[in-house]
């Protein structure tokens, strides 16, 4: 969508502080390494601490103001509309290039089958984009308002690779059409029954043939054992992103101990994912 484009110029044309952070993130400290034959890539990028350090129990939850309501957004905050929702900049970005949130117009729970078929129908009109979902207890930061995140898909390891170190890969095909297909109903239903078992993310994105690919990761856990910021610990809570192959730490001491031992990653995903 081209609307999409001109509304990342116009942030970073006008809102200083988040044209920053995108500088910022552009020349962070980053390192590719391969993890149990899979390319990740490490990044160095502090200002995503937002995210990292969320407490997201339920009474925090319930006390903080939602950051994805209008009422609580800063006024350089632009939105385009898209159906029941709309697009907006990411203020926190984990890709440098460009990244946006689609929220729901109304302040509603994070749950992903009813509204799979929004996930499918955008990442069929977002090409050259991936089209993500952090469910409640899965990295998600809002686990009380429903959105999902875009970001450009030749940044995530994932989107190269026929197989994963985690997770499994659904194909939606050319001419599956929201509303009417049951190659699309029966996903739907398999997401649903993940969703009542599990935390789960997804990540959607056009394929070359004009069909959807989706991956879907079932949850153990939110954050893994290793997670704290006392020595020996790291802080880093995987969201789709992460587990997508681009993964985000907001200290120095952890970018230096992932990159030096990649084992640390492969235990992490294998920890949180079943
Ligand atoms: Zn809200």
């Amino acid at each position: 969508m081209s609307e999409m484009e001109s509304l990342f110029g116009r942030a970073m044309g006008g809102w200083a502080e988040v044209s920053a952070r995108y500088g910022q993130l552009a020349d962070a400290p980053r390192a590719s390494l391969t993890v149990e034959g899979y390319s990740f890539k490490v990044v160095l990028n502090p200002t995503r601490s937002v995210s990292t350090l969320a407490k997201v129990d339920a009474r925090s939850i319930a006390s903080r103001p939602c950051f994805l309501c209008p009422a609580n957004q800063p006024a350089e905050q632009e939105a385009l509309r898209w159906q029941g929702y709309k697009i907006q900049v990411n203020p926190f970005p984990i890709f440098s290039t460009r990244h946006f949130t689609i929220s729901s117009l109304r302040h509603e729970p994070q749950q992903l089958a009813p509204h799979f078929a929004d996930m499918v129908a955008l990442a069929r009109q977002l090409p050259g984009y991936v089209v993500f979902y952090n469910g409640a207890g899965a990295g998600a930061s809002a686990p009380d308002h429903l959105h999902f995140q875009a970001g450009p898909a030749a940044e995530l390891p994932l989107c190269r690779s026929e197989w994963w170190i985690a997770g499994e890969r659904h194909s939606l095909e050319v001419g599956t059409m929201p509303g009417d297909d049951a190659a699309l109903a029966a996903l739907t239903g398999i997401i649903a029954e993940a969703e009542r078992q599990c935390p789960i993310n997804v990540i959607s994105w056009a394929d070359e043939q004009g069909g959807v690919e989706v991956h879907l990761f079932r949850r153990r856990c939110h954050r893994p054992s290793c997670y704290g910021a006392e020595p020996g610990h790291l802080l880093v809570s995987p969201g789709s992103i992460d587990l997508a192959g681009l993964v985000t730490v907001i200290r120095p001491a952890d970018f230096a101990a992932l990159t030096a031992q990649p084992a640390l990653l492969a235990g992490i995903v294998a920890e949180v994912t079943r």
